[in-house]
């Protein structure tokens, strides 16, 4: 799958992601090499230099941590950012049951083959699916659809001799629930191109069914014209989202990474072959990470970034252990925690602190703390004496607290010196045990 995609990125960030310095020349040179790569695998010339454009504003000015270069930080980027153009979510379905699929789509997208794709997933998540033949044009597909649903074992609904396809579909729908379905895929009727019989049809059909989701199958060796179609279609039936077939072929791309950003629509699954268990959720972080061929720089900067702050805790904990310690540190030592998502990694590095855990609670009372320390001045964060009875009552109301909070904390910033104080200068396992800790 966009294998010559895939080779053109790793080539255009193999250089980048060693250097240690970022200059206007080597980051312009990366970026000129990605564009390119996107344009021959036809990604819409917009779309690419949109594309590098966004990269490159957030290439300036990137903030760098120690153990990853800022090249491997570059390439975390154009992940991103290559994740945000495919639609950054993986779309749910409808949990509507019954659910009513309708499946549009040009000849040969592989319409057809989706239909009964889709009805085995669905069955794999213990739905109950049944299909629908509203091919009224072409008696070949109603057999094709017959067999596959054969080959399934899928209930299906045809009548050959009903030429008004509202009628067969709202037929179909409710023969099938009596049945016991709770997923009806309704197969329609294609056309070599789009034309405005076939969309007048189907935006019939989309009116009276009223489904939860309307899917486009889309070829995606058609690359910009598959993305055409889909607007076209899109506007006659409001799509919920778009198979995009094929990609186990040559495509080379183009398709999948322009489709949401210039239809709207999200791809909800691939097709990967022609064998019935050859279609995959779509998943565009999994898809980003395949183009770029980068997995590991990626997760490498994640992980960076996730003890982005790991100095800065070096130096808390410094303070800490020396009792010099203020409600501006305190602050700030809360928004590490923020971004850390716990106050784990600080009160490991406090010795005899290890082990203890933070749970919700703590973090929703974290929220509280952190809106009464910022309805302080800084002045009272310096020398927590100066905040007398009237200034308790102005923070408590600044931070939409009570002033028994506001208390409370100060007490507990107390408590807490003192603690410090003690442990100062004296071997904190010692005295923890002590304390019978
Ligand atoms: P329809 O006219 O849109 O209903 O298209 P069909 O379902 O009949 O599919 C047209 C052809 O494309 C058939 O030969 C399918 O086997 C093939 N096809 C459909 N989906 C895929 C896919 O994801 N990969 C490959 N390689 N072939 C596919």
């Amino acid at each position: 799958m966009f294998e010559s995609l895939t080779d053109r990125m790793s080539k255009a960030l193999r250089n980048i992601r060693g250097v240690g310095k970022l200059t206007e020349e080597n980051t312009a040179e990366a970026l000129k090499e990605v564009r390119s790569a996107l344009l021959s695998a036809d990604v819409h010339f917009k779309v690419a230099r949109e594309f590098v454009e966004r990269v490159r504003e957030k290439s300036t000015g990137v903030e760098v941590t120690k153990s990853i270069t800022p090249g491997q930080q570059i390439v975390k980027i154009i992940n991103d950012e290559l994740v945000e153009l495919l639609g950054n979510d993986t779309s749910e379905i409808s949990t509507a049951r019954p659910l009513r699929v309708l499946m549009v789509g040009l000849h040969g997208s592989g319409k057809t083959t989706s239909t009964a794709k889709l009805a085995r997933l669905f069955r794999k998540r213990g739905m109950k699916p049944g299909l629908v033949a509203c091919d009224v044009y072409r008696p070949a597909a109603i057999d094709q659809l017959e067999t596959l649903a054969k080959e399934g074992d899928f209930p299906i609904y045809t009548d050959r001799d009903q030429k008004k396809v509202i009628k067969i579909a709202k037929a179909g729908e409710k023969e099938l629930i009596s049945q016991g379905c709770d997923v009806i895929i309704f197969d329609t009727a294609g056309r070599l191109q789009v034309d405005n019989e076939l969309i007048q049809e189907v935006s019939d059909l989309k009116q009276k069914i009223q489904p939860e989701e309307v899917f486009l199958v889309a070829d995606s060796a058609l690359g910009q014209e598959a993305v055409n179609v889909s607007k076209t279609f899109h506007e006659a039936t409001n799509l919920t989202g778009i198979i995009l077939t094929k990609l186990d072929g040559d495509a080379r791309g183009g398709a999948a990474l322009s489709m949401k950003s210039l239809t709207g629509v999200p791809i909800k699954f691939v097709g990967t072959g022609e064998k019935m268990d050859a279609i995959e959720v779509f998943h565009p972080d999994r898809m980003a990470s395949r183009i770029l061929g980068m997995g590991d720089v990626v997760s490498l900067v994640e992980r960076a970034q996730e003890t982005v702050d790991q100095d800065e805790a070096e130096r808390m904990a410094k303070k800490l252990r020396k009792a010099d310690f203020n409600l501006d540190d305190m602050l700030s030592q809360m928004r590490q925690v923020k971004k850390m998502g716990s106050l784990g990694s600080i009160m490991k590095m406090l010795p005899g602190m290890n082990g203890i855990e933070i749970g919700d609670e703590e973090n929703k009372k974290m929220g509280r703390t952190e809106a009464i320390l910022l309805s302080m001045t800084p002045e009272e964060r310096n020398s927590p004496n100066l905040i007398n009875g009237r200034r308790r009552m102005r923070i408590a109301s600044g931070s939409g607290t009570h002033v028994r909070d506001v208390n409370q904390l100060l007490k507990q910033f107390g408590q807490m010196r003192k603690m410090m104080r003690k442990l100062k200068g004296k071997n904190p396992e010692k005295l923890m045990k002590k304390m019978g800790g």
